[in-house]
């Protein structure tokens, strides 16, 4: 159930089989030359809305904005800080609970440090202060640890690479202009980097070349298959 596309008579019949719903977040962030600035949210939001056609629960329109860092100074990123971002998840949390929901997954499209490390310090908070909530947050990566590196050639694959480009060939593919190169960050990664065009001018970590639509398919085959495993879980969960 789309919590978009409901009237309220709706939800309320729909509370009645499940109280479980994802919210899924996004990014509005470069993704190298070849990938629309929202594949982090069109990830998130369609697992979710696969997983949902297969059990019951309730997907939550996205949060579209998330916290970028590295690729802070990318044309293309429109970032929020953290304190923004656990304001918001803060609020919704309290307004999903107040309206009789008790599973909460937050499913983000973007596994950003600080970006998740927000999700998960507001929820530490909600199931302090809420104790019948039963909270999930957890990224989409999350969902393909066990599988990413048995259908992904590329050793070093992160952003805009060969997984995310794979997930967009087969989810919207109108939407992928042609391949940029192969990258990688040349930073280290403990230096707080100030000018970060220059350590990672074209924003893209792996290879976008070995991309394929049939590996995209087997990726979110995986993360919908994971996803329903944890819906089903959650409700049971007794933390
Ligand atoms: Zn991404």
């Amino acid at each position: 159930m789309n919590l978009d596309e409901i009237t309220m008579v709706e939800l309320q019949d729909g509370l009645k089989k499940t109280q479980t719903v994802i919210v899924p977040f996004g990014t509005v962030e470069e993704h190298g030359t070849h990938l629309p600035l929202g594949t982090d949210t069109y990830h998130a939001l369609e697992v979710a809305r696969m997983a949902s056609k297969e059990t019951a629960v309730f997907v939550a329109p996205p949060v579209h904005y998330g916290v970028c860092t590295s690729t802070y100074d990318h044309p293309g990123t429109f970032s929020i800080t953290a304190d923004a971002l656990r304001l918001l998840v803060g609020n919704l949390i309290l307004s999903f609970h107040s309206k009789g929901f008790r599973n909460i997954i937050l499913f983000s499209g973007h596994a950003g440090g600080l970006h998740m490390s927000a999700l998960k310090e507001v929820g530490e908070e909600a199931v302090k202060d809420l104790p019948e909530l039963n909270l999930a947050v957890l990224s989409v990566y999350d969902l393909l640890e066990k599988g990413y590196g048995e259908i992904i050639e590329t050793a070093n694959d992160s952003h805009a690479g060969e997984g995310e480009t794979s997930g967009m060939l087969f989810l919207r593919p109108e939407l992928v202009k042609g391949r940029a190169p192969e990258e990688y960050p040349q930073r280290i990664s403990y230096f707080i980097t100030r000018d970060k065009l220059k350590y990672w001018p074209g924003g893209v970590w792996g290879d976008p070349g070995k991309a394929s639509p049939e590996k995209g398919k087997k990726l979110l085959g995986m993360a919908v298959k994971e996803m329903v495993r944890i819906i089903r879980e959650i409700s049971e969960f007794e933390g």
